[in-house]
């Protein structure tokens, strides 16, 4: 689903997993893949030194002014822009707020997925199977997308499998009603009024009737999760029959992908990245989606492919950053244009990784040769909020302690990492934590 802050925020629930290898720290929704339940891990021994404050839920809506005094003064908002009243009435017909959609919103998970398991999920043999055989059933609809967006096919099949399996996972909630609630009493107000409003725009186009505008929780519509701004700059008719229908048409919904992926800077031919290795003294902190280096110079620094494989040609020229998503215990990659336009679409280094390595199985490729690190489960919500806040007591600044591991806590981690004398990959572990604990 494409986003970001700008586009398309995605109030989607954190699985942890991927807020420990996020490159920019941002929000993600969940997909299809994310549908299992997360790892349970137990907790650990106690907070030693500080006690976290987690801030308690409180589902009880508090706004200031009751759902149709918001209503009212939407609808007025709705009309100035241009959406007529009689469609604005039919749209929001019985429409109240709904509780599940503030709960998801509101919702912390508490345990992380690893990477690994998040992974297996979404490079399951059915996905790939099933990928394989749509793939061969929608040949010709994909050669004739390859050849208006130049984006391969296999990727936009991968996208379509992780983000709704393959259109069968799309959301079964009204959009208006969450957007309209997320509006009310949401986290993100003005994201979700921009939303709604674009949504109504969809609606007075009439490329869907209003109760047939399903989504998520948090409005990402169709076979492609597309959220209401995403559509209407993005959203393509490309089966001819006049509607844009993301919900129903699989060429609409692949074609519509293609065109947000050719506009977030997809590169036709272009590998999206591999798999390397990295010598055994290795300045680890070179590991940050902010470094890029030209594959040639990432070469010359001692970065390899596995099996001294030599890198795709003519990709000695092209920019690229090293990914470690489990830390420096784990596998390595150089990740390309191709990775960062896939994170366009959702801004996790664990979907962008996903969704690369399912559009290589499709082949039989897409396998990883280096170890997770199994050993090394991460950490909780707590534990991260607890690590930031003891970085932070040692005057390694990690900003605000929110559990989120992004720029700012990622750097006070190299530091702390670099004080010990460990690699400085900038991953949170529990031996930092402990090691914290016990200074
Ligand atoms: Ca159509």
């Amino acid at each position: 689903m494409p986003f970001c802050i700008s586009r398309r925020w995605h109030l989607r629930q954190l699985i942890a997993a991927s807020s420990l290898v996020l490159l920019v720290a941002c929000a993600e929704k969940p997909t299809a893949a994310d549908a299992q339940p997360l790892q349970t891990v137990p907790v650990t021994t106690a907070p030693a030194v500080i006690t976290p404050v987690v801030p308690t839920e409180n589902l009880e809506i508090q706004p200031s002014q009751t759902f149709e005094q918001w209503q009212a003064a939407f609808r007025k908002d709705a009309l100035a822009a241009g959406i007529s009243p009689s469609l604005f009435d039919r749209a929001f017909a019985g429409v109240t707020p709904d509780m599940s959609v503030i709960r998801a919103d509101r919702s912390q998970p508490e345990f992380a997925r690893p990477v690994w398991e998040y992974l297996d999920g979404a490079l399951s043999a059915l996905r790939v199977r099933k990928g394989q055989a749509l793939l061969s059933q929608y040949a010709d609809t994909l050669s004739a997308i390859e050849q208006r967006y130049g984006v391969d096919r296999q990727v936009l099949v991968a996208v379509w499998g992780m983000e709704s399996n393959f259109g069968s996972f799309q959301g079964d909630k009204s959009v208006i009603r969450s957007l309209a609630t997320l509006a009310y009493e949401g986290r993100r107000p003005g994201f979700a009024h921009a939303q709604l409003l674009a949504a109504l725009q969809i609606l007075q186009q009439g490329d869907i009737a209003p109760e047939k505008m399903l989504g998520s929780w948090a409005g990402a519509m169709g076979q492609t999760q597309f959220i209401p701004t995403t559509y209407n700059t993005h959203a393509v008719d490309f089966d001819g029959d006049g509607r844009r229908d993301i919900w129903n048409s699989p060429a609409d919904a692949l074609a519509s992908t293609a065109h947000y992926l050719q506009s977030s800077g997809w590169q036709k031919g272009q590998p999206w990245g591999f798999e390397v290795t990295v010598p055994g003294t290795f300045n680890y902190a070179l590991a940050d989606g902010a470094i890029r280096k030209s594959v040639a110079e990432w070469t010359q620094l001692g970065v390899k492919l596995p099996n001294d494989a030599s890198v795709p040609a003519g990709s000695e020229q092209l920019s690229a950053a090293l990914l470690l998503p489990a830390g420096y215990r784990g596998p390595a990659f150089l990740i390309l244009d191709n990775f960062r336009a896939v994170l366009k679409y959702n801004n996790s280094s664990s979907y962008a990784l996903a969704v690369n390595l399912l559009s290589e199985r499709f082949s039989g490729a897409g396998r990883i040769n280096g170890e997770w690190p199994k050993d090394d489960l991460p950490l909780s919500r707590t534990e991260r909020i607890e690590l930031q806040t003891l970085l932070s007591a040692n005057q390694y600044d990690a900003g605000n302690p929110d559990g989120i591991i992004g720029a700012n806590t990622r750097k006070a981690i190299r530091a702390a990492q670099q004080s010990f004398g460990w690699p400085a990959d900038g991953y949170p572990t529990r031996k930092l934590l402990d090691s914290l604990r016990n200074r």
